[in-house]
């Protein structure tokens, strides 16, 4: 029976420690922080109000096999996410759509006049290289400015210019009247929360859990066949590349006693303010109860890391670290920050699902 060690509890330790488990394999799952989840935890602060510690969390995927694989933890509660951003004094959704160019720009625009009004705002661009590529080739250079430029200095201290072009690309650009923040096929979220899906996912004979456990800092006493590593991957191998960019944010909540805060999940606020949005977690959890609880979100360049940064002279850094990990016969890198690479939760655990198989391979007889 081999034994595998897990560092990390959010979706891509959970995900290949219950996969594995269920292969038979022993694993313990160690984290660092004193709950599992990772950044996709929840729990009830006190009013009452199930909240996301660390952002909020709004489950979407196209991928059936993924949704099927968590559907054996939780059961779902249907949501679809609504964004308004704050431009001037107007809240107009975004992604854009035809509403928000009629009430922008006070017209009664049909779809074929909005397809119309692109056609004459967009710039052409020979390559699409960088975000601020994709965005003013999809919306052109007004919207760019009250929409894009702002949110994205304050959310990653670098102009559009300076990100690559999948940043942008996640927010599409609609002609129609539909405000829905994604149009994935399954866009529900846990029923019980994200920590109830988490507590069932490790619950299972072979899974021994280790919270307040720093791997990095004691990694000699362990011993495991196979290890899966899901933090920064410049931490485990001691920066020798240099550190890898992270963005990170710093968490604002507040509770309210008032029924709603606001007249969708998620405000944007691209021009005014420290902050990138504001969340009232109430419209993601459904929850029907008195009072509601709101996060700001403040992007620093300090603090735990959430985000890579993704730009060409990251990617070749991160290279560097993808290079060494290879050559490691017996560990997997897997996860946002394990792979660097901006996912959402739906791409981590379909990354933790291969890794499992990959490993099951790997040890098969
Ligand atoms: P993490 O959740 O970061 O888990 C890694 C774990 O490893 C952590 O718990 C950490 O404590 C632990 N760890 C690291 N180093 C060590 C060590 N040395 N020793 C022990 N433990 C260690 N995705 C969506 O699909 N929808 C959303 O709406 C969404 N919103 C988001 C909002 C914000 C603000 C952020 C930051 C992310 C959001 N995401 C969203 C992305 C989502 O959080 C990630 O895709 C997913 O949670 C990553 O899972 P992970 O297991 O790779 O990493
Ligand atoms: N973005 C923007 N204005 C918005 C929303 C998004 O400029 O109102 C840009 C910004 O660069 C942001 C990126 O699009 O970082 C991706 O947005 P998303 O909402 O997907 O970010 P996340 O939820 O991952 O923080």
């Amino acid at each position: 029976m081999k034994k595998v060690l897990i560092v990390g509890a959010g979706f891509a330790g959970a995900v290949t420690a219950r996969i594995l488990a269920e292969h038979g394999y022993i694993v313990t799952i160690v984290d660092k922080r004193n709950h599992i989840g990772g950044n996709a935890h929840d729990f009830y602060d006190e009013h009452g109000v199930l909240i996301h510690p660390y952002g909020p969390h709004i489950f979407h995927t196209n991928g059936k096999r993924i949704f099927e694989f968590l559907s054996r933890f939780t059961t779902w509660r249907f949501y679809e996410h609504r964004v308004l951003g704050k431009v001037g004094e107007q809240l107009l959704p975004i992604p854009i759509n035809r509403t928000t160019i009629n009430k922008l720009y006070n017209k009664n625009y049909t779809e074929d006049e909005v397809k119309t009004h692109f056609y004459g705002v967009t710039l052409e661009k020979e390559t699409i290289k960088t975000s601020e590529d994709v965005v003013l080739s999809s919306v052109g250079k007004d919207l760019c400015e009250k929409f894009f430029r702002g949110y994205t200095k304050k959310q990653w201290g670098l102009d559009l210019s300076e990100l690559s072009a999948g940043v942008a690309a996640r927010i599409p650009t609609r002609t129609n009247d539909d405000d829905r923040y994604f149009t994935d096929t399954y866009q529900f979220m846990p029923a019980d929360g994200y920590n109830k899906l988490f507590e069932k996912m490790l619950s299972h004979d072979n899974i021994t859990i280790k919270l307040n456990e720093d791997f990095l800092s004691n990694r000699n006493s362990y011993q495991y066949d196979h290890l899966v590593y899901t933090g920064p991957i410049d931490a485990y191998f001691d920066f020798k590349h240099g550190h890898l960019a992270y963005r990170s944010l710093r968490f604002e909540h507040e509770h309210l006693e008032k029924d709603t805060y606001q007249p969708t999940g998620t405000v944007n606020f691209p021009n005014d303010y420290d902050y990138t949005r504001i969340t009232e977690f109430k419209y993601l959890t459904g929850q029907n109860i008195n009072g509601t609880s709101i996060v700001k979100e403040y992007p620093t360049s300090e603090g735990d890391p959430y985000y890579p940064i993704p730009r060409e002279e990251n990617e070749k850094q991160y290279q560097l670290y993808k290079t060494e990990s290879v050559n490691l016969d017996n560990v997997t890198f897997v996860g946002r920050l394990a792979q660097y690479r901006y996912y959402n939760m739906d791409q981590v655990i379909g990354a933790a699902i291969t890794a499992a198989e990959e490993i099951k391979e790997k040890y098969a007889q």
